[in-house]
């Protein structure tokens, strides 16, 4: 089948609501003839530097403006993150993400210290993977020297619902980001959340949106919202499984070359639950009892699931040979102290300023 980048909205949901054996059929048949349906990519999830972000995301305990329970920390040394990294590898991880809980990437020290972090993991034979906010080319020419094989952007949702979600920063910023990864040889990793109010029309405007992408995304993550008291979407109920399997499925069928992450909120779904999502398409996910802040099960129990359903972790650099790492000193790009002026739309949501306002005791 041959890759489409005309998606209409109407046309995807009309395979989200198909009866769901028939999506089911249609998306493992697509499945089969582009991946080997036994073979899940596991990543493992690694928070950098935790808490403390200026932004408003409604989903996210990270925000600073927000009362959680989350512990913050600042940014960790090189030599912590490569202990975790050779940890993540000895339990089957071929790829290890690193997430900061930033805006932007700002050039200076911790840039750098970013910079030399995935230079050692590449270094161990893995596939690295930094989700780290908004990025000008630069800064992605820089993380692509220095060995980095995936970018993580995600959209979150459909462009009209993400301004019900966050105010902080535009959609537009999100394609903007993306577009700069996209100028270097840095795989694209951009999905969303489901859960958070939207509808399902929403769902499909944020498939059109990430499968109009020209190339479209080679990792997308589908996460079900795991509610966290005290943010904004504290209270929202929890996804029901199908619409899980709907999602994974249509996405699936729109693209697929791309590897579906089944990615937050595999805690709450049960194991024959996960297995209708690989079956539907869904062939990689995070692994370790952390993501990145919200649980997660633990690796253990994700290898017995494998182990029942007969899968088999992939191996790094299956589907894209292994980037060379530049080191700092040979580096052709230069620090320019940047300073891009990303936008911030500053309009009302006012679940997010509730929340602002509340104490944690309340
Ligand atoms: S999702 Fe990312 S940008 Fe948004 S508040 Fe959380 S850490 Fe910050």
């Amino acid at each position: 089948m041959a890759i489409r980048h005309d998606w209409t909205k109407e046309e995807i949901l009309e395979i989200y609501n198909k009866p769901f054996m028939e999506l089911l059929y249609e998306a493992a048949t697509i499945h089969r003839e582009h991946h080997d349906p036994n073979t899940v990519q596991v990543s493992t999830l690694l928070s950098i530097k935790t808490g403390g972000c200026p932004e408003d995301c409604g989903y996210c305990p990270q925000a600073a403006r927000y009362h959680t329970d989350l512990e913050g920390n600042d940014l960790m040394s090189v030599n912590q993150v490569k202990a975790q990294a050779l940890r993540a590898k000895e339990s089957g991880s071929s790829r290890v993400c690193m997430g900061a809980a930033w805006r932007n990437v700002k050039d200076g020290e911790e840039f750098d210290n970013v910079l030399e972090m995935v230079r050692t993991i590449n270094k161990l034979d893995m596939e690295v993977c930094c989700t780290l906010g908004m990025l000008t080319e630069n800064q992605a020419q820089r993380l692509a020297e220095a060995g980095l094989y995936a970018y993580n952007h995600n959209l979150d949702s459909s462009e009209e619902y993400y301004k019900e979600v966050i105010s902080t920063r535009g959609f537009e910023d999100r394609l903007k980001t993306i577009d700069n990864v996209r100028k270097t040889n840095v795989t694209v990793c951009s999905g969303g959340i489901i859960g958070m109010g939207e509808t399902v029309e929403d769902r499909a405007g944020m498939l059109v949106a990430l499968s109009t992408l020209s190339p479209q995304p080679e990792s997308v993550p589908i996460n079900a919202l795991v509610p966290v008291e005290g943010t904004p979407l504290a209270e929202q109920e929890q996804v029901p499984i199908w619409d899980m399997i709907r999602m994974v499925a249509t996405t699936r069928i729109v693209m697929p070359e791309t590897q579906v992450r089944l990615s937050a909120g595999r805690t709450q779904m049960s194991r024959e639950g996960q297995a209708m999502c690989f079956f539907a398409g869904a062939n990689s996910i995070f692994a370790g009892d952390k993501l990145l802040t919200t649980p997660n099960p633990d690796v253990n129990e994700d290898m017995q699931m494998f182990k029942a359903l007969g899968l088999n972790p992939q191996k790094p650099f299956t589907k894209k040979s292994q980037p060379e790492s530049v080191d700092a000193e040979n580096s052709k790009f230069q620090n320019l102290g940047e300073k891009p002026k990303w936008s911030r739309p500053g309009h009302t949501i006012e679940r997010n300023l509730a929340a602002q306002g509340k104490s944690k005791k309340a």
